[in-house]
């Protein structure tokens, strides 16, 4: 194999994820870092605890890239090969590391180096040879995580400070293939098409990842891009949208109540994810029956009989009795079918039916959600968290004019 100058490869070793019993977190973690950093990252290799396999894959990827990041197998234990491997593979002896107090010391390949672990007992290995490197964390994902900025601080050398400037715009309420299409057309209007554009999406929510080689061209990026996408970009920090919604509550000096039924709880979940969330939330009540609707919400028996649990007045119901019954200023409910069963001809499954009420009125809307069920409820609780940041934006009639019926 050629040598490539200026990647970086991503060696993940563990059996446990080959076999598929654990997902690999690492790879991707570095993977972003790395592109962050402006580093083009060459591909990500997962291997088994076995010597042979290991070794190949170190001796071929230390050659052909200028950096390789590892994780795993560097603990004390007879399964965690990579330091004898690793010797093995880069053609060195393994010779002890430095004391640490009194207990025996991890043994490095020779001209190694150690990467202190702040939240473990390990240390890494930096090793440098002909401006190339490796480094070898372990696999413990928060131990890596804290050791990465000294990797970080090593690796960028290797690839002459190479820097690109970046900025990122989270949007909510707009599919993938349109937020892309917007970006893509502002810039080229503003003469801008050289700067790079990635996005990613989860369900309801698409990133804009914008990268120019100036800070200056960056700034006229991100201005188009925020003129295309107007108030569907909830942040250009890396929060979640419910943190962003409950910074707002908590600037307007409002709480929150939620009333799920096909959601079970997430949305009131979102919420309480994010610390401090006890000065804005008062309460979630998670109505899954038709008796909890009518006990808890005080929503008419007949109206569930004659409209159905999935239904405009019903979710007003919800909404309206929650408010009543909590010490809140903004009351959600969430009733829907997420499936794979329940769907009928007129209500198909992904069917939800939200709605808001607060001091100015109550607003509600039937959104019909793809997917399958995980799916159906992410984007569900995505769509009233849009809600509530909306409303606070522009009141009920604000919502009126966002979500025109039909
Ligand atoms: P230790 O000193 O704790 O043994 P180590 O470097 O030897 O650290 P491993 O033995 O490979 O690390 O893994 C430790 C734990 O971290 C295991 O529970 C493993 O499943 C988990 N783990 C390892 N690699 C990954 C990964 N890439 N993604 C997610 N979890 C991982
Ligand atoms: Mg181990």
């Amino acid at each position: 194999m050629h040598a490539t100058p200026g990647v970086a490869h991503i060696l993940i070793t563990g059996s446990e994820l080959v076999t598929g019993r654990v997902s690999d977190v690492n790879g991707p973690f570095l993977a972003g870092r790395l592109s962050e950093m402006g580093i083009p990252v060459a591909g990500i290799t997962v291997v088994g605890d076995d010597r042979e396999r290991l070794t190949l894959a170190i001796g071929t990827l230390f050659r052909a890239a200028t950096l390789v990041v590892m994780s795993g197998g560097l603990g004390p234990t007879g399964d965690d090969l990579t330091r004898p491997v690793l010797a093995a593979a880069l053609g060195v002896p393994l010779v002890a590391g430095p004391e640490r107090d009194g207990r025996p010391p991890y043994p490095l390949p020779q001209g190694g180096e150690p990467i202190a672990n702040p939240k473990g007992s390990a240390p890494g290995i930096w090793f440098a040879q002909g401006g190339r490197a490796l480094a070898a964390l372990p696999g413990v994902p928060w131990e890596l995580r804290a050791m990465w900025p000294e990797v970080a601080r090593r690796a960028a050398p290797l690839f002459g400070g190479a820097t690109r400037h970046r900025a990122l715009l989270r949007t909510v309420g707009l599919t993938e293939r349109e937020v892309e299409r917007r970006v893509r057309a502002a810039l080229e209007r503003h003469d801008l098409a050289a700067v790079e554009v990635g996005v990613s999406a989860k369900p309801l929510a698409v990133d804009v990842h914008l990268a120019a080689a100036s800070p200056d061209t960056l700034a006229l990026a991100a201005a188009a891009a925020r003129g295309a996408l107007g108030d569907h970009v909830f942040t250009e920090t890396d929060a979640p949208l419910a943190q962003v919604v409950g910074d707002a509550l908590r600037r307007a000096g409002k709480r929150v109540a939620t009333a799920e039924s096909c959601t079970g709880g997430a949305l009131s979940a979102a919420f309480t994810a994010i610390a401090g969330a006890s000065d804005y939330v008062d309460r979630g009540v998670v109505s899954y029956s038709n008796a909890a609707k009518v006990e808890a919400l005080g929503v008419p028996e007949a109206l569930i009989a004659t409209h159905g649990a999935v239904s405009e007045p019903v979710a007003r119901a919800m909404a309206e009795g929650l408010l009543a019954r909590s010490h809140a200023d903004i009351a959600v409910a969430v009733t829907g079918i997420a499936g794979p069963t329940g769907g009928t001809g007129q209500k198909p499954v992904g069917t939800v039916v939200m709605a808001l009420t607060a001091a100015d009125g109550t607003f509600c809307r039937t959104f019909h959600h793809m997917g399958d069920r995980p799916r159906v409820i992410q984007r569900s609780v995505t769509r009233a968290l849009d809600l509530v940041r909306r409303h606070l934006l522009g009141g009920v009639a604000g919502l009126e004019r966002d979500f025109p019926p039909g």
